[in-house]
């Protein structure tokens, strides 16, 4: 499998924060503003399904990821 890459637009980010509950060792919300806050853009195997999760759940297309397949 391929290494994940992660980008996070806070720009489009809506703030929901379901990013950070499904995957915090990857991604936090920055406290004033709420927007997404990328803490690990080369996260571990271990973490593929969350971040993964993340992203499809993201509402607001913020998160992308490569090296999925
Ligand atoms: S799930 Fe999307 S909209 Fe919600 S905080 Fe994360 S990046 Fe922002």
């Amino acid at each position: 499998m391929n290494q994940l890459r992660v980008e996070t637009d806070p720009v489009l980010c809506a703030g929901s924060g379901m990013c950070a509950l499904l995957a915090p060792e990857v991604f936090d919300q920055d406290e004033e503003e709420g927007t997404v806050v990328l803490i690990d853009d080369r996260p571990a195997e271990v973490r593929r399904d969350a971040v993964l999760a993340a992203a499809e759940r993201c509402p607001a297309g913020a998160i992308r990821v490569a090296g999925a397949d």
